[in-house]
């Protein structure tokens, strides 16, 4: 069983990536923001690419609805054109979960991503750099030094501000899904043997059977942030460690970067001493800042308390899924008047590489974010989106084999609502690489 999983596992990743929309990112001229050369066979690769350096860039975000403004998007697109220009390639990922944990799931995903960026381009860059950006987002007070690199003594969050992570709370978020398994009942089926959920026990069983974790679920399984200052910090520790001791990626060029982004003025500041030199990274960042400010009206929507109309669990590759679409879609599917707001800001958004895979279960905080945006923000509709309806297909099929997840959709009534990114781009007439939102 655990074998033809793993098989159909490879044969998922091996369709995600034939499922890229080739032909429209064979082309490399200055109107291409994104590019691929998967199709192109190594002998074929473009002489110029060759000479160019690639940076793959990783973000490690919070699910939060307002954790992307227009102003963010429309920089990193610029400079992602400007690097190119100066013979630097730069792709964008990003992983969402709630609280920017570098959990397994995320360490996962990193690692998924990187492994396929390693298939797909081999041979078409001089040099590849890796790097993961941890970001929390906090509101800090006044008296905060908020320049773009800062250090934590100098800071302090307004406490219980509704622009924090609302996953400070985790732990409560883990004790109320306790209660929900407690008092639903569900029937658990793993290799192991069918059985019901009833006691503490049994939720321990049903960690340990199905999402490999030993131990309790609220406050172990799933943990609050400790502190907003020091969480990234933390998290990168973490992944650095794992990278270390990783022959797969400890002989790789990863740097990790750990910042908060304030949402009361629109900006990131880094938390570790700005070490490592992330250029790209740090252009954009201060880039956004300075524009923001211009721009303050247009981005009220991210400093007030999010109110997002829809969930959105989806794909890290911004090829493959896309926020903005989702959104639109959603409008339509309402029929909402778009008020001229950024239409992404309405939606609370989860993601990861391994999203698709059907038999393997969502981690603990994908499992909290879902959980948090069904029952705190009441967000039953939700959206799933792949690629092309298969890959749908397959992540509803994901959903419904987690237990946890399934019963949250279960008690709640949520509507699935399975969309892709090949039929939206027909009905919108868009091309990938514009409605793609570079992070
Ligand atoms: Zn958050």
């Amino acid at each position: 069983m655990r074998e033809q999983n793993e098989q159909r596992s490879t044969t998922n990743e091996q369709r995600l990536l034939t499922n890229k929309p080739e032909s429209k990112f064979t082309t490399f001229d200055s109107n291409t923001l994104f590019f691929s050369q998967t199709s192109l066979p190594l002998s074929k690769a473009n002489k110029s690419q060759q000479q160019m350096k690639q940076e793959v860039h990783i973000l490690l975000g919070c699910a939060d609805a307002r954790d992307l403004n227009q102003v963010q998007i429309d920089t990193t697109r610029e400079f992602i054109k400007k690097y190119k220009e100066k013979g630097i390639h730069i792709e964008m990922r990003v992983i969402r979960i709630a609280g920017s944990f570098a959990s397994r799931e995320a360490i996962n995903d990193i690692k998924r991503t990187i492994e396929i960026n390693q298939r797909e381009t081999y041979g078409n860059f001089d040099k590849t750099e890796y790097y993961i950006h941890i970001q929390t987002h906090g509101h800090l007070d006044d008296q905060s030094n908020k320049d773009y690199i800062s250090h934590i003594y100098e800071m302090n969050i307004v406490p219980g501000s509704p622009l924090n992570c609302g996953m400070l709370e985790a732990a409560s978020v883990g004790i109320e899904i306790e209660q929900m398994l407690l008092e639903e009942r569900p029937l658990v089926e793993t290799p192991r043997g069918v059985f019901r959920v009833d006691t503490d026990e049994d939720i321990q069983r049903l960690l340990k059977d199905v999402y490999a974790h030993e131990g309790y679920l609220a406050g172990d399984w799933i943990r609050s942030i400790d502190k907003l200052r020091t969480h990234p910090r933390l998290q990168k520790s973490v992944l650095e460690q794992v990278i270390r001791t990783d022959p797969a990626m400890s002989r790789l060029n990863i740097k990790i970067t750990a910042g908060i982004q304030d949402y009361s003025i629109h900006g990131l500041i880094r938390l570790d001493n700005g070490v490592p030199k992330a250029p790209f990274w740090d252009d954009v960042q201060r880039e956004i800042r300075k524009r923001s400010e211009k721009k303050k009206g247009d981005l009220s929507m991210q400093s007030q308390k999010q109110k997002p109309l829809a969930g959105l669990v989806s794909l890290s590759d911004p090829q493959l899924s896309s926020r903005s679409l989702a959104a639109q879609y959603y409008f339509d599917l309402k029929g909402l008047e778009n008020n001229g707001a950024y239409l992404a800001n309405t939606v609370f958004n989860i993601s990861g590489s391994g999203f698709d895979l059907p038999y393997a279960p969502f981690g603990p905080y994908a499992n909290a974010g879902f959980f948090y945006g069904v029952a705190h923000l009441n967000l039953t509709d939700q959206m799933v989106m792949g690629y092309d309806e298969e890959q749908t297909e397959r992540m509803i099929k994901k959903i419904s084999k987690d237990p946890i997840m399934a019963l949250t959709v279960k008690k709640y009534n949520v509507n699935l609502i399975p969309i892709n990114q090949k039929t939206l781009l027909e009905k919108y007439d868009r091309v990938a690489e514009e409605a793609a939102e570079v992070f």
